[in-house]
């Protein structure tokens, strides 16, 4: 485990317990090693699951590709399915 600080919108120094660096290493990760997308700047919120997902606008929130890369790979599929409201742009996909 490790502690990374991220922001939350309300807390934005928040302080996470996430995976090891080691875990993700070379990899998509939302914590160690995100790419640019939309949603790089909303303010993220933990699912029990250990899913980032990015709150909009509105309040929806999105799960995170590079948080949902990582599920991907840890063989955990269907992560990416919410309740959306069209702000991440990946409806359909
Ligand atoms: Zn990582
Ligand atoms: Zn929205
Ligand atoms: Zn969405």
């Amino acid at each position: 485990m490790e502690i990374v600080t991220v922001n939350t919108g309300t807390n934005r120094e928040a302080r996470w317990r996430v995976h090891d660096a080691s875990k993700c290493k070379g990899q998509r990760c939302v914590f160690h090693n995100p790419s640019e997308h939309r949603m790089s700047s909303w303010r993220m919120i933990l699912r029990e699951t250990g899913l980032v997902e990015r709150a909009c606008m509105h309040g929806v929130g999105h799960p995170d590709p590079d948080s949902v890369d990582y599920f991907n790979r840890m063989g955990w599929k269907g992560y990416d399915v919410h309740g959306c409201d069209g702000c991440c742009g990946t409806l359909g996909k």
